[in-house]
């Protein structure tokens, strides 16, 4: 076991001169260094996941449960230190549904995982009798992103594991210490070699997806960067799940309770300071509604501290990296030029150490400014107001990326028809963004393809193998 005082314990020992300093994004220091890896080192994992999966397979589906439920524990007796690291290296406050709840998150669906039925089952019929047992395919590469780093691959991680896959991940450059220290606590319990981390850029992210001896790739990510892995997927015919970017609109109908939803309203949009892929990222209000939102949304606001994330007042944090705040900045400016008001915001502290963004509500904009049709990935919501809700649908409709959407109402069934005409992968009623690993998610158009969790989940994570007769 790993004898763990406090998170230095859990980052691998880099040689000096060798590593990549991670910056804590909201005081600009040094949190650790991580190992920088190499084509090679990919070619070396992946062979080791191949010596080691049959075995793996071989210990049987209880067997690979139980051992899901001893990771579950040990992340959960890990939780606080997990959480300070977590904070430390993606900018996201301990409080809030941010770093506490990413790590608790990370157990309740390595938890649910171990509790899902087996795909399997058997079609029996006078003619017929034909089992369909779902295979592992063999070796996974889980590659993710810098913003939910702990919970996404753990989202990648537990259904190959479960259904008895190797898997190497390669997590965002921007974020590899929390992964290290959350594999390496999961490597407790697990065989050698069936769960394998190599850190790096986009670079070992392609040898991965080039790799003949990586059987599918589990990719959360942009969209630019899940064209290229489509592309390089080709020669090996490697299977794809793609999480990729998305655009997420909420409607506000005219009979809903704007008191009653507005704290929802904030947390859909503003939830890991808006660096969430199925976050609110616009916000269509009827025009009769619209001072009411605004003014109910700027009293949320002006109670959710922004900080230090290790510092328990704060709920939203930095922007989790230059580049990224650079982005927000722009489309903010570019909304400002072409006549948009700023309610509240939009003025950051450009001196000030960290990558600080304030939270920034955007009114009296044009339905085509790029901070509307782009995904700004930030604290940062633009409300537009609409007079006719077919037109609000089709606004909501109109964009080449489908992972979330919502619908805010009073009346569920009127809720629920209008739902019914979302293009998304999931549409919420009175909430945005709230996941659970019983229930499919998954995006459409640009937003990627395949599913993630529950049953549906497990069975990208295999093969049905018939045997017929
Ligand atoms: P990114 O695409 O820049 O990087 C993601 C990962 O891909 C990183 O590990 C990176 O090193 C790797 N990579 C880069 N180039 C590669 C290549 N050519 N081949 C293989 N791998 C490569 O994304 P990001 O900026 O880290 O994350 C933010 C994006 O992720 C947003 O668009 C967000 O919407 C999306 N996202 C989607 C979901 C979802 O479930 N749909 C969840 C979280 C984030």
């Amino acid at each position: 076991m790993t004898t763990v005082h406090n998170y230095t314990d859990l980052l691998p020992h880099v040689d000096s001169g060798t590593g990549r300093e991670i910056i804590n994004p909201a005081t600009e220091e040094v949190v650790g260094v991580a190992p920088v890896g190499t084509v090679d080192d990919v070619d070396v994992a992946v062979n080791k996941a191949r010596a080691v999966q049959k075995d793996f397979d071989r210990l049987g589906d209880a067997a690979r449960c139980d051992l899901l439920l001893k990771a579950a524990d040990a992340i959960e007796q890990h939780a606080e230190v997990l959480a300070e690291l977590l904070s430390r290296e993606q900018g996201k406050p301990l409080s809030g549904p941010n770093a506490r709840f990413e790590v608790g998150a990370c157990s309740a669906w390595l938890r649910a995982t171990a509790s899902f039925e087996s795909p399997d089952y058997t079609a029996v019929d006078d003619d017929i009798t034909a089992t369909v047992h779902y295979r592992p395919l063999g070796v996974v590469g889980a590659i993710g992103p810098w913003n939910w780093p702990m919970m996404i691959t753990i989202w990648q991680v537990a259904p190959a594991l479960r259904m008895g896959n190797a898997v190497v991940v390669k997590p965002s450059e921007y974020t590899p210490l929390s992964v290290l220290a959350l594999m390496k606590i999961i490597n407790d319990v697990l065989p050698d070699g069936v769960l394998q981390v190599v850190t790096g850029d986009g670079e070992v992210g392609a040898a991965m997806s080039t790799h003949a001896g990586i059987d599918k790739i589990m990719f959360t990510g942009s969209t630019a960067t899940g064209r290229k892995i489509v592309e390089s997927s080709a020669a090996n015919l490697t299977r794809l799940t793609l999480e990729l970017g998305g655009n997420d609109a909420g409607i506000v109908l005219d009979d809903a309770d704007i008191d009653a939803i507005a704290g929802d309203l904030f947390w859909g949009a503003f939830i890991n300071t808006g660096q969430t892929c199925a976050a609110m990222k616009r916000l269509y209000v009827p025009a009769a509604q619209y001072d009411d939102v605004v003014a109910a949304l700027i009293e949320v606001v002006k109670n959710s501290p922004m900080g230090v994330g290790l510092e328990e007042d704060n709920v939203l944090g930095p922007l989790q990296n230059k580049q990224q705040f650079e982005i927000v900045d722009r489309l903010v400016k570019e909304a400002k030029k072409g006549g948009a008001t700023v309610l509240l915001g939009g003025e950051p502290d450009y001196g000030a150490p960290g990558y600080f963004y304030p939270a920034t509500l955007v009114g009296d904009i044009d339905p085509d400014s790029p901070l509307v049709v782009e995904e700004q990935f930030g604290p940062v919501l633009p409300i537009i107001a609409y007079e006719d809700e077919e037109w609000a649908i089709e606004q909501a409709n109109k964009l080449d990326v489908g992972l979330g959407s919502s619908v805010w109402s009073s009346d569920r069934e009127r809720a629920r028809r209008v739902a019914a005409r979302l293009e998304a992968g999931t549409t919420w009623i009175n909430g945005h963004g709230g996941v659970d690993p019983r229930v499919p998610f998954g995006g459409i158009k640009s937003s990627g393809y395949g599913v993630e969790f529950g049953a549906e989940g497990l069975k990208g994570l295999a093969y049905p193998h018939i045997i017929n007769g």
